[in-house]
């Protein structure tokens, strides 16, 4: 730690920053108290019940460390603290916002478009169903059972029928049933996952785009999760390729910088096609727009105050790594994709795990069932593995899913009807996690040497 280059670099930026004020007349500033110090040290003691998020054998949620230049830029922008609700409060911070936004949106080949960025992804989505029901009034929504949970709370908010179309055994929505439901006459809109949450699961968008042309409702495509994947498209499978290929079809985009755009917390974005739904935001604040008659994202944006932090950290991060195909960037989502399809090739490899049976993971998110005689023996074997693994300081997570996803065809399936069972999930979002494949297989196996005789 005592290495770390980095609070020698921000101190000099901070200086730089310091001097961009200097024709004002000095404040006494207040004192860095001694009383810091025992508080900082017990805020770090308190911080150590966590787990190691920052760490390649932290392996478990969807949880990727901010790059050192965001939180090093986050910080400096810290000392002055900016609003992005209107330029009166974040001038410098309000351009890069736009400018990252924009760079975001080329990643779809959005040359236009209105977007921002909001505090994460469920309000970015609240945001696009808000403006979904503006435009479709008393029509509903509808997203498979694997979309985000929020989605069905969210249109509980908006006042919003909501439903949920059945997946099919890799997590995708089944296009059938959405056609089933399409046939009805009321939907508003499609809630396309690229990226579910559980599994990484990428719903057939190309499909979706194909039924639009048919029955006529907005798409919007939640890809919180695996937006940025759309910069290495032609290293995904069939037919996860066409779906990321057809994204620039749909009618708004949410996308999470804090998830893989390398940002800490409070940063999602949101993104529409088609720039006049701005009219919708429309409101007269009798105090904040009075300086310039630029646009101020307060008016495109449903939250008023947002940290102009969380857009300068982002702006920096693009200057280093811009989020184009064949980029520094887009290799490391590459290196995500590969530690996954490695993991799921030695988990195949093993009769002690069941990997899910259809096929390949969509993104950097691989699940699989403990082998056991039923699906309740199979979910205290995946809970003693997790807890064995921590043990040996590998971190997975456990999710319940379908039983179905992990019985071979022509299996029966030993209990009737659906029946969720505890599984293992490993989100392999770190680049880092390919050069650890070994030390993360070599703990799975040790924990795995000490299960419960059957
Ligand atoms: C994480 C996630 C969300 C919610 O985003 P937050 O930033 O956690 O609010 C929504 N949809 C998907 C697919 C996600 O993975």
């Amino acid at each position: 730690m005592s290495s770390d280059p980095l609070p020698a670099l921000l101190a000099r930026a901070l200086e730089h920053l310091q001097a961009e004020f200097a024709t004002l007349p000095s404040v006494e500033e207040l004192p860095v108290a001694a009383a810091f110090e025992p508080i900082l040290a017990e805020v770090a003691h308190r911080l150590g019940d966590n787990y190691p998020y920052f760490h390649p054998l932290y392996a478990g949620q969807m949880l990727r460390p901010p790059h050192p230049l965001a939180r090093a830029a986050y910080a400096l922008a810290m000392s002055i603290n900016p609003n992005n609700h209107a330029r009166d409060g974040g001038r410098a911070s309000s351009e890069m916002e736009i400018e990252a936004v924009r760079q975001i949106a080329q990643i779809f080949d959005w040359p236009e478009h209105l977007g921002h960025l909001t505090s994460g992804g469920t309000f970015a989505n609240l945001e696009a169903l808000w403006i979904a029901g503006q435009l479709a009034p008393g029509k509903r929504i509808v997203g498979s059972e694997q979309a985000h949970y929020t989605h069905q709370r969210i249109s509980g908010v908006l006042k919003l029928d909501y439903a949920s179309i059945a997946a099919d055994n890799r997590g995708r929505m089944d296009i059938n049933r959405l056609e089933d439901e399409l046939k009805k006459g009321d939907v508003g809109t499609v809630v396309a996952t690229m990226g579910t949450t559980a599994i990484g699961a990428v719903d057939a968008l190309d499909q979706i785009v194909a039924l639009r042309e048919r029955y006529g409702f907005r798409i919007h495509a939640d890809a919180a999760y695996g937006g940025y994947f759309r910069l290495i498209l032609d290293e995904l499978e069939e037919p996860v390729r066409r779906a990321y290929a057809a994204l620039e079809r749909a009618d708004s985009i949410v996308i999470d910088p804090h998830k893989h755009g390398l940002q800490p917390y409070g940063c999602g974005c949101v993104l529409f096609r088609d720039p006049s739904v701005g009219k919708f935001y429309k409101h007269d604040s009798p105090y904040t727009y009075f300086t310039s008659n630029q646009l101020h994202l307060g008016e495109i944006s449903l939250e008023c105050s947002r940290a102009g932090a969380s857009a300068v950290a982002l702006w920096a991060t693009h200057e280093l790594l811009p989020p184009v195909p064949g980029g520094e960037f887009a290799r490391g989502l590459s290196a995500c994709r590969a530690a996954a399809l490695d993991l799921d090739r030695r988990l195949r490899s093993r009769e002690l795990f069941q990997p899910l049976v259809a096929g390949l993971p969509d993104l950097d998110i691989v699940v699989w069932q403990m082998v056991a005689r039923t699906p309740e023996l199979a979910g205290q074997r995946a809970r003693e593995t997790f807890n064995a693994c921590a043990l040996h300081d590998l971190h997975l997570a456990l999710v319940q899913l379908p039983h179905s996803w992990f019985v071979p065809q022509g299996k029966a399936v030993t209990s009737p009807g659906p029946v969720g069972v505890t599984c293992l999930r490993s989100v392999l979002m770190k680049p880092e996690h390919a050069a650890w494949m070994d030390r993360i297989w070599e703990r799975l196996i040790l924990a795995t040497g000490k299960l419960s005789e059957e």
